[in-house]
């Protein structure tokens, strides 16, 4: 019965319908996961919006530091964001998400990764019931030759409380082996792996880093759409990528949306979802997103349906009616 509302949903542009069907987000960082509108009512006053194209990651840092730092960069601003994120995930629909909550996070309390975990705590229980929240542990490629931080990040993983791990920001900040021993810990803790590689190109490079990090996962990759042979290779090995589409055009990855490599990676075989990375920068939820993807001519419907459905394949009911 859901499918045929979702499928409807879309083909009839009922955004109401799509956003009441089950979805996930498995591709978004704390940090900036609310609408940029929830911060603007907070702080009682307008924030310069985002520039509808910027020059890739570099950019995007120069406008979040600039506009959106001086008011969440600090404990209050983060936990306002987190819980209004979570509210937008529900009203969104999402019904599971791997949100990533960067370890740098743990300098706004004086107890370190223990105040952190107990924020995110209250966040999980909070939900429960709404969204299955799965915290994840972000660690920017920039801190990896920071003693402080890397030994941050192993005391996290060593507590246990993380599901997932997941490597973000400037790719030559720094090369997988220089992380290594971060993500052989986590493999022996169980959490799933995964890195940001190949949000703008680079086939090899991705490749190269799921073999060093033993990635289970990838977030973008949506350059292994140059080589054939990759994308056969991440369909063989059954790595999923965790796509973004809005953030590959405003970043400028891709040119526009109706030419996005989702389309080739899907057609070669390779697990695809679609998520937000940012919504108080590049503000399109995920139903947003599905419904961009068939505007654009991307996906037919049913395609659409069948992404959604695979997504939601290891969410536990109650999240998964
Ligand atoms: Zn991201």
């Amino acid at each position: 019965m859901m499918s045929i509302d979702f499928l409807e949903a879309l083909s009839t542009d009922n955004l109401d319908a799509i956003r009441a069907a089950p979805k996930t987000d498995v591709h978004c960082h704390a940090f900036f996961s609310t609408r940029l509108e929830n911060v603007e009512r907070w702080i009682g006053h307008s924030l310069t919006k985002p520039p509808p194209q910027m020059d890739g990651l570099a950019g995007m840092m120069t406008y979040a530091d600039k506009v959106l730092a001086p008011s969440i960069k600090h404990r209050e601003g983060f936990e306002f964001v987190g819980v209004s994120a979570m509210d937008d995930a529900v009203r969104d629909g999402v019904v599971m998400l791997e949100m990533s909550f960067d370890i740098r996070l743990a300098e706004f309390y004086p107890d370190g990764v223990a105040g952190l975990w107990a924020f995110i705590e209250t966040l999980v229980e909070r939900y429960s019931g709404q969204a299955d929240l799965r915290p994840e542990l972000g660690f920017s490629r920039g801190n990896a030759y920071d003693p402080k931080r890397m030994r941050l990040a192993h005391e996290a993983v060593e507590l246990g409380l993380f599901q997932s791990i997941d490597l973000y920001s400037d790719q030559e900040a720094c090369a997988p082996e220089a992380v290594q021993s971060l993500y052989v810990k986590a493999r022996a803790a169980g959490m799933k792996r995964k890195a940001h590689v190949g949000e703008f190109g680079g086939a090899e490079e991705i490749r190269r880093t799921i073999e060093i990090l033993d990635l289970d996962e990838v977030q973008h990759g949506i350059g292994a759409a140059e080589s054939v042979e990759i994308m056969r290779w991440l369909s063989e090995n059954q790595i999923q990528l965790n796509v973004c589409p809005t953030s590959n055009v405003i970043l400028d990855g891709v040119p526009d949306l109706a030419s996005h490599p989702i389309r080739a990676l899907f057609d070669n075989g390779v697990s695809v979802t679609i998520n937000t990375d940012d919504l108080m920068i590049f503000g399109q939820s995920v139903s947003e997103e599905y419904r961009n993807l068939y505007q654009a001519g991307v996906f037919s419907a049913q395609e659409l349906e069948d992404i959604r459905r695979a997504s939601l394949e290891k969410v536990p009911h109650p999240y998964n009616p």
